[in-house]
């Protein structure tokens, strides 16, 4: 390959989330949520080399296993440094020997302390030291991670085919789909990946989104991607060449692990209910999921990035207050508050 086609296939900018993208993104969310098992997330990052250089904008995470005993431990993210530490189910250790030499102090101290925190470790104090141990050995939990880029448009593709490109060649996640509303031609399907699937995804004709009606038609199925080899990640572009960096087998199993684990803790009711009488939160009987609609604006909007007092439409009342936690609890397999895992003490420093 020369280094102008390694230029074409990783040249990329920052992704922009257009207005519409949002709303695309939150029906096809809640569309997925009600039809796969496992759970949805948004907004995550997907590279390994350069953290936060690629970020996927939907993970559906295929329940493993023990998924479970995932459900059962905890409802947070947990810290990857945690669960790559020695500290065990077993025999307590003190927690500074049980973190590798190349884990930093202060990020060793800092998922012990979250890991306690959030119920994954348990900790005691001998002769003035802190012993962990895991509450519950971690569990083999999840199973298929398939990430979707949503472009509703492809008549603005942006940096499409360079971010689909390197989804496939870094291979991080087991299928990649690209989900669009537009008419799918030959010519599209040409400029992408073979392995990169292709949804066109309908929505509902009106200006409510109550009821959801999201139709997905498949045009391409995707093609499973070789995760348990080495991939390719671009770094930096540069006139006339791009750096890239060749990770290795297991930096991408750690990498698949953190990815799934703040998808289990982040969930993808990440979006605020905007402070303006002019939203009318939709039904999450009809929607799957409290989705911010805009009287006003007739779509559902970003609060994040549109609303306020600057806002031609904005109506300075209470919106309503909604709890979005306490949805994800009865709309999926999450749970907010597990009772965690009870354990038999079986010795002195001992439990089973
Ligand atoms: S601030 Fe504007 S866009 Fe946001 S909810 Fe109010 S009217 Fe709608």
């Amino acid at each position: 390959m020369t280094e102008r086609q390694i230029q074409q296939l990783f040249s990329s900018a920052p992704l922009t989330v257009t207005v519409s993208e949002f709303a695309f993104e939150l029906e096809v969310c809640a569309h997925l949520e009600a039809d796969r098992p496992g759970l949805i997330a948004r907004q995550l990052g997907a590279s390994v080399a350069d953290p936060g250089g690629r970020i996927l904008d939907v993970i559906c995470v295929d329940p493993g296993p023990a998924f479970e005993k995932r459900l059962a431990l905890t409802s947070e993210t947990i810290p990857d440094a945690a669960i790559a530490s020695n500290v065990g189910p077993g025999r307590a250790r003190y927690w500074k020997r049980a973190f590798p030499d190349e884990c930093h102090p202060k990020q060793a101290r800092r998922a012990m302390e979250r890991a306690c925190e959030i119920g994954f470790f348990e900790r005691e104090r001998r002769n003035g030291r802190t012993y962990v141990r895991q509450v519950a050995r971690y569990p083999d939990w999840y199973g298929r991670l398939v990430g979707i880029e949503n472009k509703p448009d492809l008549g603005r593709p942006g940096d499409l085919e360079a971010q689909l490109r390197t989804d496939v060649s870094l291979a991080l996640v087991d299928e990649v789909i690209l989900a669009t509303e537009s008419y799918v031609t030959r010519a599209h399907l040409n400029r992408i990946p073979d392995e990169v699937g292709v949804w066109r995804v309908h929505r509902g004709e009106s200006d409510s989104p109550q009821p959801l009606e999201v139709d997905i038609d498949v045009i391409r199925e995707p093609t499973p991607l070789p995760t348990d080899e080495p991939g390719i990640e671009p770094l930096e572009s540069h006139p006339g060449r791009t750096e890239i960096a060749v990770v290795d087998a297991g930096a991408k199993a750690r990498a698949r692990r953190r990815l799934a684990e703040r998808a289990y803790g982040k969930g993808w009711r990440t979006y605020d209910l905007p402070a303006c009488g002019a939203c009318s939160p939709t039904d999450p009987n009809e929607t799957g999921a409290t989705l911010p609609y805009c009287q006003w604006a007739g779509e559902i909007v970003d609060a994040g990035s549109r609303c306020g007092p600057s806002c031609p439409g904005y109506d300075d009342a209470d919106g309503e207050p909604v709890d979005l936690e306490a949805e994800r609890t009865t709309q999926t397999p999450w749970r907010a508050n597990p009772a965690g895992r009870q354990r038999r003490q079986s010795g002195l420093d001992q439990f089973e």
